[in-house]
């Protein structure tokens, strides 16, 4: 905080008559608009010159509210921040920086029509090719590759999982572990992805801004990576205490060209100590389903959470045979909605299912149109897999 005080314009004008040696709950907390828009006076002004220059990493990340950021940091700070994540990949599943790697990219600068790319230790699939028609070549590229660990967002994992399973083709044998970051995801995903490649598979939350957050360990628990980050959570201002939902603020310990401090994620959660059968101290995060973005708007204006989703779907989960494998709902006003599935489900019954539960909750009044699909594929805009969207803000 100090530093970020002395050596960016940002701070110092954010900061302006703000005691720095008080309470730090009374330090200002920092949204990504004002980061967005903050331009050079985010930077530290030490590192001014070496911008875009050798051993300087730059980095595009989009939000759901479509604010881009550019973030910058140097080689050794990004080696810094990875560094706890590297030690437990490691200690829990063997896994380091020289196993081979799938992975998938977003359309970035001079990538955007290859299909893939081989690295040195992995391969990389544009999302952008993320369709039915390709996942036979994907797979037996991914297959041939003998990577020992995929990296995926959970919905790109479903989808894969999905083809394995319904092609009745076997795992690809060297992959001995999975790791899904980028969406939130179910008990139930998590089963069927590590069914689907016989390897275990571990969440990890972080943002593009600050890097990894959270780790879970083989006991399910998303632990503080706090090397890297100082996580907090906070309500209508004020500090959480122990196990108390709140938006989740990180600040970055590795950072010094471009300080986060006190950095609003935009996601919900708590924080809890537990005694982790991994031996693993400090704090670990709970994370609500919802962005805090995720808004469903109701008649009359009201917005509630998007959470509300995850609950009817959960409650269908409970009582269907067949699988919910995927589902997004997109609201186009107070009244409208689309809900998409990708399901082996019969659709008839999941529809009355989704109707009844929907009856219960704030939104009994509102229309519903179903769609039925094989695969829920990435927004192409973002290569995001929101689970909902809302239309009418
Ligand atoms: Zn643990």
């Amino acid at each position: 905080m100090q530093y970020a005080y002395d050596y960016t314009r940002f701070y110092r004008e954010k900061y302006a008559g703000i005691d720095l040696d008080g309470d730090w709950g009374g330090i200002p907390m920092v949204s990504k608009g004002e980061i967005a828009h903050g331009g050079i006076s985010v930077i530290s002004s030490k590192y001014y010159s070496r911008l875009g220059g050798l051993g300087m990493i730059s980095d595009y990340t989009s939000g759901s509210t479509g604010e881009c950021l550019e973030v910058h940091a140097t080689e050794g700070e990004q080696r810094k921040s990875l560094l706890s994540l590297w030690l437990y990949r490691k200690k829990h599943y063997g896994i380091h920086p020289g196993s081979k790697l799938c992975y998938f990219y977003t359309f970035r600068d001079g990538r955007r029509d290859a299909f893939y790319e081989y690295r040195k230790n992995g391969l990389g699939f544009s999302k952008d090719m993320l369709r039915e028609e390709h996942l036979e070549e994907i797979y037996d590229r991914m297959y041939g590759f003998e990577p020992r660990w995929l990296l995926l967002q959970p919905g790109i994992a479903m989808v894969l999982a999905r083809y394995v399973f319904e092609s009745g083709l076997e795992p690809i044998p060297t992959v001995e572990y999975i790791e899904l970051t980028g969406e939130m995801f179910s008990e139930e995903q998590r089963r069927f992805i590590s069914r689907a490649f016989h390897a275990p598979v571990a969440s990890q939350y972080g943002c593009n801004e600050v890097g990894t957050i959270a780790y879970e360990c083989p006991f399910g628990n998303l632990h503080v990576m706090e090397h890297n980050v100082y996580v907090e959570t906070v309500k209508d201002g004020r500090i959480n205490e122990e196990g108390e939902d709140g938006n989740i603020l990180v600040t970055a310990k590795n950072q010094l060209v471009m300080p986060f401090i006190r950095y609003d994620t935009g996601d919900v959660g708590r924080i809890c100590h537990v005694a982790c059968q991994c031996g693993k101290p400090g704090p670990v995060l709970e994370l609500s389903g919802a962005r805090r973005n995720d808004l469903v708007t109701l008649e009359g204006g009201e917005m509630v959470s998007a959470n509300l989703f995850c609950r009817v779907f959960q409650a269908i989960a409970w009582r269907i045979e067949g699988r919910i494998f995927q589902y997004r709902v997109e609201q186009f006003d107070s009244k409208q909605f689309v809900v998409s599935i990708a399901t082996d489900e019969k659709e008839e019954m999941l529809e009355g299912l989704f109707r009844d539960l929907i009856g219960e909750t704030e939104l009994k009044d509102a229309s519903f149109r179903f769609v039925f699909a094989k695969y829920l594929l990435p927004e192409e805009r973002t290569g995001k897999f929101q689970f909902f969207t809302n239309y009418s803000i």
